[in-house]
């Protein structure tokens, strides 16, 4: 018997096949279209722990569909999509119960009149689920660190199909290793984070041209160095795309604070003469957070990620030689420190608590790329790569082992493999950056 018709058979009305609406939006993800046997949207945790059941008893391979930006598309076993597990409830001292398949934007929307927020991403469309579980840098990220920071309890529905409530002080293991170990380790049916004031704010863009990349570097790290936690930016150099989007860097900025204090913590990098437009304003945080495109841009992304522990000039010359190469080239530094490195690294899965910034390095490249072209241009984008250390799983496509390693120091990632062996020890949660269970 096929698993639809099992689940056809036990839960009624929440199986979808090839043909059905649900299907096609569950196998659907940021990355493409997948073909898994087939897709169950839950209502209940009971229905969840039952499709869990089921697919780990024959054997197959789970995925968990939250907002669908992270998953690879599925190609076989069962896609478990959270659509229904949407709900948002602010409860007392800004604690935010958020059902394990809401958007980032259904929880600024629902914290929104009690001024509050969730350090989270920039994007409105990405799901709290894949996001959470694997880490989450966004605009708060100095002032509230990362999403995993502000977990304070999650419930998860494990391969065995039992259901947990997990919390520092029940199953602290496990709380350690879902805060950064991604969904390696059940589904999260809900999370409670402790939401913080995100009034006051103002911010905007400054962009600049690319006459002097390396003086915009330096002056952006100078001035979030200098600048308070409440300071929160990135700053992006992007390749042109045709005549009507020429090559530029672009400072995305937020400051809890008042424009002219933002005006005047900003000013090293608004005095200088490549400055082409600024745009300042009070803003709401939800207003902060971007649209996500429809679907993967049709290019190859060729480089990588990493955390910078220290931005020193040789680090940022780099950048700036990677992207002054021939390859067009795309590069996001974000500022990190405040909050973030505040967390020990051995307080979650996310090791890398020392580091200054993130640096995103891409070569962008057309589809049919040759070999040689896509080998050249991860030479160069590793130049600059070298600064760094480790790698943020939420931004990486790479599937294996070699990326597990450059996430997880060994120690972390043999804690997380010891839970996983607990939890999960069939791996039937594997479409994901996957830990493979501890085997003594
Ligand atoms: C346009 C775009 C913008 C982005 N911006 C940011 C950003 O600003 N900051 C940042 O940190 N990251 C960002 N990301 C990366 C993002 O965090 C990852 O892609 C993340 O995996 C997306 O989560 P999702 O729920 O949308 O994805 P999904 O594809 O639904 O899930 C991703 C992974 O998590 C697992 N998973 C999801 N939900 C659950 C759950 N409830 N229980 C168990 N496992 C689960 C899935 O099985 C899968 O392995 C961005 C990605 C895109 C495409």
């Amino acid at each position: 018997m096929s698993i639809l018709s099992e689940l056809t058979e036990l839960v009624p009305g929440r199986a979808h096949g090839p043909g059905a609406s649900e299907y096609d939006a569950g196998r659907t993800v940021f990355a493409g279209v997948g073909d898994p046997e087939a897709v169950v949207r839950p209502h209940t945790i009971g229905e969840v722990a039952v499709a869990v059941r089921l697919a780990a008893a024959a054997g197959l391979p789970i995925a968990v569909r939250s907002g669908g930006h992270g998953l690879i598309p599925v190609e076989d076993g069962l896609v478990i999509d959270l659509a229904e597990f949407n709900a948002v409830e602010v409860g007392d001292d800004g604690l935010v119960a958020v059902g394990g398949g809401a958007r980032w934007r259904d929880v600024a929307a629902a914290l929104a009149p009690h001024a509050l927020g969730v350090s989270s991403g920039d994007t409105r469309d990405v799901g709290v689920g894949g996001l959470a579980l694997g880490g989450g840098i966004g605009w708060l990220v100095r002032g509230q660190g990362l999403a995993i920071d502000r977990l304070r309890e999650a419930e998860l529905v494990t391969a065995s199909g039992d259901v947990l409530t997990v919390n520092a002080e029940q199953h602290p293991e496990v709380f350690w290793a879902l805060r950064g170990g991604n969904g390696n380790f059940g589904v999260v049916t809900r999370f409670v984070f402790q939401a913080a004031p995100a009034d006051g704010l103002v911010g905007g863009h400054v962009r600049f041209d690319i006459s002097d990349v390396p003086a915009v570097m330096r002056a952006w790290r100078d001035v979030m160095r200098a600048g308070p936690d409440e300071l929160n930016s990135t700053l992006m150099a992007m390749p042109a795309f045709g005549p009507e989007m020429p090559a530029g860097l672009q400072l995305g900025v937020a400051l809890q604070g008042t424009e002219q204090q933002l005006r005047e913590l900003l000013e090293p990098l608004l005095s200088l003469a490549s400055v082409t437009e600024v745009s300042l304003a009070p803003v709401e945080y939800g207003d902060l957070l971007e649209d996500a495109p429809p679907g993967r841009p049709p290019f190859l992304f060729v480089g990588g990620n990493g955390f910078v522990p220290e931005l020193s000039d040789e680090a940022l010359d780099a950048a700036a030689a990677a992207y002054a190469r021939e390859v067009p080239t795309m590069i996001m530094l974000r500022g990190l420190g405040g909050e973030f490195s505040r967390i020990a690294p051995d307080a979650t899965a996310i090791a890398h608590r020392d580091a200054e910034a993130f640096l995103i390095v891409n070569g962008v490249l057309p589809a049919d790329s040759t070999p040689e072209q896509l080998a050249a241009a991860k030479a160069t984008s590793d130049a600059a790569l070298a600064f760094t250390s480790g790698v943020y799983g939420n931004f990486s496509m790479e599937r294996g082992d070699e990326v597990i390693a450059a996430m997880y120091p060994p120690a972390t990632l043999e804690r997380l493999r010891r839970v996983k062996a607990q939890l999960d020890p069939g791996n039937v949660f594997r479409q994901n950056h996957n830990i493979t269970p501890a085997t003594d």
